[in-house]
């Protein structure tokens, strides 16, 4: 997590409140006319109402009241790891063990049958039960049935917004819910979504949200002009309709926002980690001060009832890693309700130990038609030069690590469900896509894929990652074994983004294995490391195809070294296998030719294929133009890289910028206004290569056939100035003539387009404090720029922060390296010392895919190569000969699961393992409603999905909601009104496999009994 810091005391809820007018009326909202309270009793008829509410405590209708909600945040890693925050043995930092909260909580409840408490985090649950015994499994389990310990959210984490992307946020949502359906059935399934700490809010976490069957979601953070406006206007509570796609109200979800971020009113906080004086009704104590306690309670709650439009409001007690020794919270709370409550003198005020559940319910039962929200809540910023814009880039190489193991993850899932039992126990041992599912559901926590954790917590993401991927490469193993008839000595390579490959380097003949994740036949170009000579390729028929070797030039960091490059065509939801040989030649196939002779300003350095030409200045070796020649469309395209003076404190502010915050000090500055360049052009590839200074380099590329402009950057370790230890920033920035009226667009979590504009929020006037930072948005895949007529469409490889910050202009955050803490919890400045933390600094490489396109045809092409990018091909190498995977076994060189390829519009979403006999299948309508004219894929599209797959068979299919912990007919949320009138209640249609219809952006999920094939013998589509 990260905070308005204890340290720097910015607390921005506690003073706001304290410095509120104290005195209200507390009379009961008028009564609704008697017509429209008979509209609103039909809408709340049985069926329309959802469960799980019976339990909760009676308030009084008369008074306010206060739900007291007991609440620890417990941050999966952050100033410490998983472990050693779970465990408490690395006390000398944070000085909390998650056992002793969840030990402590579970006595201090059983202490008195009024007391409740909601947890959240399910990677520390988890572990928790696991280690009860089962004696206390069922005081628990008891607790639970009780609604005395209620479960909100429910994620293995509660996950960050702004860097995550929406199939991992799935993902750990799902691992989170399925242990609470397992363990405690329609009791411990949440009604609240609770993103209390993440520092901003995607609108497509909210449609996710929706979409699992939430009634609600409560967050802290808000932008503090934003947060200022809603109190005034009495919208911290509205409904937000998350997506444009979607038809109301499936992605419509009630969020409220709470009063004071998620911490307890000032001087209410009864935890060794606060320090705040007990409550002493000992009337003949000198201690004694229950008088004023409650007299603070009562004011605290008349200042924030003036924000909120019910006679209800929420006091979240509790914050990070709280209730250690529950009884110290628990003992005060008792006093505080029995003394409150027992006002002779009528204060109309009524305390209860409540959930965010019974106060959601509660709101519900208030029958108010509420405001509705469309965009989102991003940027954050809790102070004038405050904007959380830096953590939507800090941490590159651990952002695009979790990106590839998204990629990874969803490989390995795969091919368990394909290969059934065998890709669990095979000739290679135990497999298992287990341990890197819950390594990724641990990414996705607020602090860490976000970026914003200390370096050595930062570290431990990372080892999580790499001990997931280990038992998904047995995996890969057992399966590719049994599906391809053949075990072989399979080899990973895991280090090919820098070239290091040892199996392609050493071995005379090898093998490549090419599987393709997505619905679709891909064509793939192979790169693989080598030693020089000449190579013979053959395809899965036995067939030579073109090969080439090329030497990369020397200006990059490993020097000069050669790479076999050959296209490979893959089977939708399958593999290829390609052989590949070391002929005796010495020489290689082909040349490279040597760099075309320019004569100085009378031409330009161009590459091209028969879809794209990309052309370069030659005096100062920048991309200029750019033309998709299909559309016959020409733009000038400047690409260069910049960078910003991080602030260390001006006049205006002390704020710095680090982990979380952006704060510029002023323009960007060319890292060099020229780049030193060598072309390469084959037959294969065409490159240029572009030296910017000994930091920053890129390889601008094209292979045939390709749609878009690949610009592979490398920048680091990024120069600083220790004198001042002041940071730098660097982006890629793209500037064109385009028109574009200060309008840019970014993806909500790689799903749903957002539009943004320049210096302007859609819901209130804003005051611009920061015209850089406070112009940044997340981008997880995708940001591009139109005139109406011409996009300029850039898609990422990881999640990054971008803006346009001048018209025509669009830019990307791919490195940050500053020396000071920006003061919001960290500690430590984000200075990522490279190798082993002992290096000079870290350095990174990603890339970027430019498409150019007419505006109405854009989104074909950035929907699926988007899809491409996120679910790239995984590459096998197996050296020497195979035996046969069981006697009498042929072995296969291509293979599809599929017996038809998903139209273009479908994504495969999940095909994963559920149980021995079941898969989890989601399947997802790409595009959104009106994106695609040309090729008509926005449209509904229906699919057979009976004999869809030919890896095995199904014989019955269940829908579910999108977590997949209920049956999707019988879930039903809470419905709401709103004051832009009343939206149409449709039953979720009947399943029929055989015609299963997807509207745009519509995710469908299933839960699928299956028989695989026994011998894996079916033939490739
Ligand atoms: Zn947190």
């Amino acid at each position: 997590m990260g905070k308005g810091a204890w340290a720097s005391g910015v607390r921005a809820g506690c003073s706001q409140a304290a410095a509120g007018p104290g005195t209200r009326s507390l009379a009961v909202k008028p009564p609704l006319p008697p017509r429209l309270f008979f509209l609103l009793l039909l809408l709340e008829a049985p069926g329309a109402r959802a469960s799980g509410y019976e339990t909760c405590p009676k308030a009084q209708p008369n008074m306010l009241n206060v739900h007291l909600v007991a609440h620890s945040h417990d941050d999966v890693g952050w100033l410490q790891t998983v472990d050693q925050y779970f465990y408490d043995t690395k006390n000398n930092i944070h000085y909390v063990g998650v056992q002793y909260i969840l030990d402590s909580v579970v006595s201090a409840l059983l202490a008195k049958p009024t007391r409740r408490f909601i947890y959240v985090e399910m990677a520390f649950f988890t572990r928790w039960w696991h280690q009860q015994t089962n004696a206390t499994k069922a005081i628990v389990q008891d607790l639970v049935r009780q609604g005395r310990l209620e479960f909100a959210n429910g994620g293995w984490v509660m996950n960050d917004e702004a860097t995550t992307h929406y199939g991992a946020i799935v993902d750990q949502m799902t691992l989170g819910l399925r242990f609470l359906e397992d363990t405690f059935g329609a009791d411990g399934r949440p009604r609240v979504a609770w993103h209390i700490d993440p520092f901003g809010h995607s609108r497509e976490q909210a449609s996710l949200f929706a979409q699992m069957g939430f009634d609600g979601l409560f967050f802290g953070r808000l932008d503090y002009q934003d947060k200022k406006v809603r109190e005034e206007m009495l919208e911290m509570e509205h409904v937000w309709r998350a997506s444009a796609s979607l038809r109301p109200p499936a992605a419509d979800l009630f969020t409220g926002v709470l009063p004071n971020r998620y911490d307890p009113p000032v001087d209410l906080c009864w935890d060794s980690l606060c320090g705040n004086k007990p409550v002493v009704d000992d009337a003949g104590s000198p201690e004694y001060n229950a008088d004023q306690v409650v007299g603070h309670v009562l004011y605290q709650a008349a200042v924030q009832s003036q924000h909120y439009r019910t006679n209800h409001v929420m006091m979240t007690m509790g914050s990070d890693f709280q209730y250690q020794n529950a009884n110290m919270w628990f003992k005060n709370l008792d006093k505080l309700i029995r003394l409150v409550n027992a006002q002779a003198n009528g204060s109309g005020v009524h305390v209860l130990y409540s959930t965010p559940a019974c106060y959601l319910w509660q709101l519900h039962k208030a029958n108010l038609a509420w405001s509705v929200k469309k965009d989102d809540f991003f940027p954050y910023a809790d102070e004038a030069h405050a904007f959380w814009t830096g953590y939507f880039s800090s941490r590159p190489a651990l952002k695009r690590y979790e990106r590839r193991s998204y990629n990874f993850l969803q490989v390995c899932s795969q091919l368990e469900a394909l290969a059934g039992p065998a890709a669990n126990e095979g000739p290679y041992g135990s497999g298992d896509s287990a341990p890197l599912g819950e390594a990724m559901a641990v990414l996705q926590h607020h602090d860490a894929v976000s970026g914003t954790s200390k370096q050595h917590v930062a570290d431990d993401y990372a080892r999580q990652l790499a001990a997931g991927w280990g038992p998904c490469e047995v995996l890969l193993r057992n399966a590719l074994a049994k599906l391809s008839g053949s075990k072989r000595d399979f080899a990973f390579c895991g280090e090919l983004n820098v070239s290091v490959c040892p199996p392609s380097q050493m071995a005379k003949r090898f093998e490549v294995i090419i599987y393709n994740p997505l619905g679709r036949k891909i064509d793939w170009m192979v790169r693989l490391p080598v030693t020089k000579g000449a190579f013979l390729v053959k395809d899965p028929n036995g067939k030579s195809v073109p090969s080439e070797v090329v030497t990369v030039p020397s200006s990059d960091i490993q020097g000069p070294h050669p790479e076999l490059l050959f296209s490979a065509s893959v089977p939708a939801l399958g593999f290829s296998i390609y052989s590949v040989a070391r002929l005796p030649a010495r020489r290689p196939h082909f040349h490279p030719l040597p760099p075309t002779p320019l004569e100085p300003k009378t031409r330009l350095l161009t590459i091209k294929n028969k879809h794209i030409r990309a052309a370069f200045d030659p005096n100062t070796g920048l991309l200029v133009e750019l033309e998709n020649l299909d559309q016959k469309l020409v733009l000038p395209v400047e690409q260069a890289f910049y960078w910003y003076n991080a602030n260390i404190g001006d006049k205006l502010s002390s704020q710095v910028s680090g982990a979380y915050i952006f704060r510029p000090e002023q323009d960007a500055k060319p890292v060099r206004n020229s780049a030193a360049t060598r072309l390469v052009k084959t037959p294969l590839v065409q490159e240029v290569h572009q030296n910017f200074s000994a930091w920053c380099s890129q390889v601008v590329r094209l292979y045939p056939g390709q749609r878009h402009l690949e610009l592979e950057w490398t920048v680091g370790p990024i120069p600083v100035e220790r004198s001042e230890d002041r940071g730098k920033e660097i982006v890629s920035r793209f500037d064109t003539p385009l028109e574009t009226g200060g309008r840019f667009y970014t993806d909500s979590n790689g799903r749903e387009i957002l539009e943004r504009r320049r210096d302007y929020r859609p819901t209130w006037d804003l005051d611009q404090t920061e015209p850089v930072a406070g112009n940044y948005y997340p981008v997880n895949t995708r940001i591009y720029i139109t005139d109406g007529k011409v996009q300029l469409t850039v898609l990422t490889d990881r999640s990054q922060g971008g803006s346009s910050l001048r018209d025509g202009s669009l830019e990307l955050m791919v490195h940050r390296r500053l020396l000071r803490d920006d003061n919001r919890g960290m500690g430590e400045p984000l200075a990522e010392a490279g190798t082993d933390g002992q290096g000079p600094g870290l350095w990174v490489r990603g890339r970027h895919l430019v498409l150019l396109d007419k505006a109405e045809a854009a989104a074909a092409g950035h929907r699926l190569q988007a899809e491409r990018e996120v679910l790239a091909p995984q590459v096998v190498l197996a050296v020497g000969g195979g035996t046969p995977y069981r006697r009498g076994a042929a072995p296969r060189k291509q293979f599809s699961a599929l017996r038809r390829e998903l139209p273009p519009s479908v994504h495969l979403l999940t095909l994963a393992r559920w149980d021995s006999r079941t898969l989890l299948l989601r399947l997802e309508h790409q595009f959104a409603v009106g994106e695609d004219s040309g090729r008509n894929l926005s449209s509904p599209v229906t699919l057979d999905l009976r004999y869809l797959f030919s890896a095995f068979t199904i014989t019955h299919l269940r829908e579910t909601t999108l977590a997949a912990n209920q049956p999707r007919r019988a879930a039903s949320r809470l419905q709401w009104n709103t004051n832009t009138g009343p939206v149409p209640q449709t039953a979720p249609p009947a399943l029929d496999p055989i015609a299963v219809t997807l509207r745009p952006m519509e995710i469908r999920t299933f839960l699928a009994s299956v028989q695989w094939k026994e011998n894996g013998r079916t033939n490739p589509s």
